[in-house]
């Protein structure tokens, strides 16, 4: 069974669960006295515990000790994905969380037919936690939401970054070359606008062709970013 993994803002000798995770600690996980856990305080020390006490709304671990993380990926990989109608962009933090991404942003551009709200993206956070316990991660990447396109663009100061654009004839970037951190940018549905493309490029970005067929954004999403993590030695 996966160790169980629970996510709080700090770290101490006594440690007190309270919130989301202790909900799920125990109505899910059905925590008890005695049991064994793991904290994560979304660095790359995690901490194993023993639960001390389960009272109403929270329970107390004592931290036996602290340890790396073996599962983070050492590539710093940012997504960049348009917001997308229904749950779709649910699945594309979840992967993205699964193949390593250190960050994730959220954006809306102009071909975007969803909107976003403090609920929703409250979720894709959940969502990003989850998986970050279901794979054993002790950070989970907090999703970050951009309303204006530019200004997700020029969130992002990794070294190498990457428009994925499918109306792009050629790729102009030699991924086979991808050193360092890394940020995708993947867009909505509706797909990007020439203008949305030039503003791309003027912020940096190189295009990136992924073929002949037009995938789903979420297709796209989890196909850049395992390009890039094969790339950057992490999937192998
Ligand atoms: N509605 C658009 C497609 C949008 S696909 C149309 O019909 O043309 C959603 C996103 O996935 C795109 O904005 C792009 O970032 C990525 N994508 C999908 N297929 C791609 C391809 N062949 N090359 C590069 N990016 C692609």
């Amino acid at each position: 069974m996966n160790e169980r993994r629970f996510f709080v803002k700090n770290v101490e000798e006594t440690t007190v669960v309270s919130g989301e995770e202790f909900r799920h600690a125990v109505s899910v996980l059905r925590i008890g006295k005695g049991d064994e856990v793991v904290l994560c305080d979304n660095t790359r020390t995690e901490y194993p515990g023993t639960v001390l006490a389960v009272d109403k709304a929270s329970f107390t671990v004592r931290v036996n000790g602290k340890r790396e993380n073996k599962k983070e990926a050492t590539a710093d990989v940012t997504l960049l994905c348009g917001y997308l109608k229904g749950d779709k962009t649910e699945y594309s933090v979840q992967k993205a969380v699964e193949l390593g991404a250190r960050r994730i942003i959220v954006f809306r551009s102009e071909h975007c037919a969803a909107y976003m709200n403090e609920n929703k993206l409250a979720r894709l956070n959940k969502v990003s936690v989850e998986a970050a316990k279901q794979c054993g991660r002790s950070i989970a990447p907090q999703v970050e939401y951009f309303g204006d396109f530019a200004d997700a663009l020029a969130a992002t100061d990794a070294k190498n970054k990457l428009f994925a654009c499918e109306f792009a004839t050629e790729t102009t970037f030699d991924l086979h070359a991808l050193r360092g951190s890394t940020a995708v940018v993947i867009g909505p549905e509706g797909g990007f606008s020439e203008k949305e493309a030039r503003l791309a490029a003027a912020a940096g970005y190189a295009t990136i062709s992924l073929g002949k067929r037009i995938l789903r954004a979420d297709t796209a999403a989890v196909t850049m970013l395992s390009v890039v993590m094969w790339e950057l030695g992490e999937l192998q």
